[in-house]
């Protein structure tokens, strides 16, 4: 129990600070935070282009466990918050993105924000690492191909 509460003060701290100066009219809600249902997630610090991209992928997608919240932060919180998290972050170019499992965020580096495709690409493996409920990239990845599946047929020219 007492780990559990530890855990919740951590979370809450980084998730402020993490919101810090990306969202000025920030309502937190967390501590007495419904369960998550789809749409019923907070997208913080995105344009309203990536937000309602990120939402509509997000349900083509249909995850078996919704975020919390997604965060699009810059690069260099991006980096501090995976240091904060003590989370390795490859020094590659391949990381766009992270999810933080206990308060079921998703953070995604703004900066490196390059395609419409590629979120929805990333955005799986992370949704992928929420459904595993697992930090591996295989179990991940696994859920993901899925997700990318329902994305693909969404995006089929004769689904119209
Ligand atoms: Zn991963």
């Amino acid at each position: 129990m007492k780990l559990r509460i530890c855990t919740t003060l951590f979370s809450l701290t980084v998730a402020q600070l993490a919101w810090g100066q990306t969202n000025g009219k920030l309502v937190n809600t967390e501590g007495n935070a419904p369960e998550p249902s789809a749409n019923s997630y907070t997208v913080i610090g995105a344009t309203p282009k990536q937000e309602a991209l990120v939402r509509a992928q997000i349900q083509v997608m249909q995850p078996d466990v919704y975020p919390l919240r997604v965060l699009f932060v810059p690069h260099w919180k991006y980096m501090e918050t995976a240091r904060i998290f003590r989370l390795h972050v490859p020094a590659g170019y391949t990381s766009a993105m992270f999810t933080h499992l206990p308060s079921r965020s998703v953070f995604i580096d703004s900066d490196r924000y390059v395609s419409d495709d590629s979120l929805g690409y990333w955005v799986a493996h992370e949704l992928g690492h929420l459904a595993a409920n697992s930090t591996r990239e295989s179990d991940a990845d696994k859920a993901a191909g899925e997700y990318r599946k329902r994305l693909r047929d969404a995006r089929k020219p004769d689904a119209h």
